[in-house]
């Protein structure tokens, strides 16, 4: 009797928080909304106010306890408001030193190619309309020949990214036919492109040469029948096989397929248009080289190291890329005006040699000086505005290429690294997260429990972004 007595009591509690939430319509009636109603469109601002009071509900329904008082619940809105006029895309700070970040979009333009897409957005454009003979044009051949003055290629077309690359050619030139390639070079590379799933995709037969670690001439040659359709040499980019080890040189492989009439296929992953040694890096072939060396048909993306937009270029001999342009599905690959622009714009500063206006060149080529200046003008900068709060020490830092790009090699970088500091809850934990959550996300690295800048992908004007980031905490 009693239960029952305390249960009925507990209703009437929750129906009368309920009866006490304020109506929709009176939500919507305030003065302060309208400036949501602008910024957001009504639509939205009755979306998330509903959303908002049926949470509460849910919430009151389990008998939580919190303010339900108006000035509560509005200024639970305006959170929530705040939230969502938030850009969802927005620019961060990249305190990490890896600099194709692949999860904060691989690599920033320059400044021309960012020119060059507010040029051509706004606007309407050659995109598919050749001038001369005021008829259509083709974008896939719009920027052909820069691309093959930058390779050495005889002819050349671009997709959406190397996958479609990939696809493209797989599926126009080996469908329902095989295709060799080694066991060392079954590649998955960053879960959604693997070698293996991609060829079935494709309609192409996988026949896999050599085991993981060594592959020999004779295991191409052995495996090539009336079936094959081209021999594939995939670059291993995000892992490294190290010790025993065997894989056939290019020209070998080029000479076996050339013998059989067969062309040699290589996906180059990222695609050097510089030699790597100018870049301090070793071991890296351009995409020039590959194709010199033999390889008929070259892919490679436009965001790792060349540093441009997201695209798949594939570049090559023009008998075999012909072949490729009437594929239907090319037209569910094709690239965007905006791409496009920024492509041709980055392609013109390796032409006309100037690549450190390259983001991505000009932060692998900082020396090790520059870096540490960066990093002690930093720390300078840090200690002079928070030298109370925490202490900023320069030291020495692992940077990365990223990207799936030279795994095995750390780049050797300086960065700043916060201590017994006094933002949020005092620990290296809550400074990163709120640091990722403010205004201008900061995205940092870290190392032995502190908290470490890596100046060497930072932009100009990150540092006092990074600044402003940590007054506002
Ligand atoms: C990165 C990479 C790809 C995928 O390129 P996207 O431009 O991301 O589509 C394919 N193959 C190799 C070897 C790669 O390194």
């Amino acid at each position: 009797m009693k239960q029952r007595e305390a249960n009925g009591k507990l209703i009437e509690q929750l129906k009368e928080r309920m009866r006490a939430l304020p109506a929709m319509d009176t939500l919507l009636a305030q003065e302060w909304v309208e400036e949501w109603n602008t910024e957001l469109g009504r639509g939205t601002v009755k979306s998330l106010f509903s959303e908002m009071l049926a949470q509460i509900r849910r919430d009151i329904l389990e008998d939580k306890r919190f303010d339900t008082s108006r000035e509560a619940i509005n200024e639970r809105a305006l959170k929530i408001f705040r939230r969502e006029s938030r850009r969802k895309l927005r620019p961060v700070v990249n305190a990490t030193g890896v600099v194709i970040h692949t999860n904060m979009g691989r690599s920033c333009l320059s400044e021309e190619a960012v020119e060059a897409v507010k040029g051509i957005s706004a606007s309407y454009s050659t995109l598919e309309y050749d001038l001369e003979a005021g008829a259509r044009g083709s974008r896939n051949s719009l920027i052909e020949s820069l691309l093959c003055r930058a390779t050495g290629a005889e002819a050349a077309i671009v997709v959406n990214n190397n996958a479609a690359a990939v696809v493209l050619c797989l599926s126009a030139l080996a469908r329902g036919r095989e295709v060799i390639v080694s066991r060392g070079e079954l590649v998955e590379i960053g879960g959604s492109f693997r070698i293996p799933d991609i060829m079935e995709f494709s309609g192409a037969k996988l026949v896999e040469v050599g085991t993981t670690n060594r592959t020999h001439n004779k295991d191409y040659k052995n495996a090539i029948t009336s079936e094959t359709a081209m021999l594939l040499k995939v670059h291993p980019s995000n892992f490294r096989i190290e010790g025993f080890t065997a894989s056939v040189p290019r020209e070998e492989l080029a000479a076996i397929a050339h013998d059989s009439g067969l062309p040699l296929m290589e996906d180059a992953g990222s695609g050097l248009l510089l030699d790597c040694g100018t870049l301090g890096l070793e071991g890296e072939d351009t995409v020039r080289r590959s194709l010199e060396d033999g390889a008929d048909l070259v892919t490679f993306s436009g965001d790792k190291m060349l540093g441009g937009p997201q695209i798949g270029a594939i570049v090559g001999k023009k008998s075999i890329v012909d072949k490729l342009r009437g594929a239907q599905i090319l037209r569910a690959l094709r690239v965007d005006k905006m791409t496009l622009a920024a492509f041709e714009a980055t392609l013109r500063i390796y032409l006309r040699g100037d690549s450190s206006k390259i983001p991505v060149i000009n932060m692998l080529t900082r020396t090790d000086d520059e870096l540490k200046a960066k990093a002690e003008a930093f720390a300078g900068a840090l200690r002079e505005k928070f030298g109370e709060r925490a202490k900023f020490n320069v030291i020495r830092v692992d940077d990365a290429v990223g990207g799936g790009s030279y795994p095995a090699k750390a780049l050797d970088g300086w960065g700043v690294a916060v201590t017994s500091h006094g933002f949020a809850d005092g620990t290296t934990g809550s400074l990163a997260a709120a640091l990722r959550v403010g205004e201008i996300p900061v995205v940092a690295g870290a190392r032995d429990n502190a908290l470490v800048f890596h100046v060497r992908t930072l932009l100009a004007g990150d540092e006092a972004r990074i600044i402003k980031a940590m007054e506002s905490i």
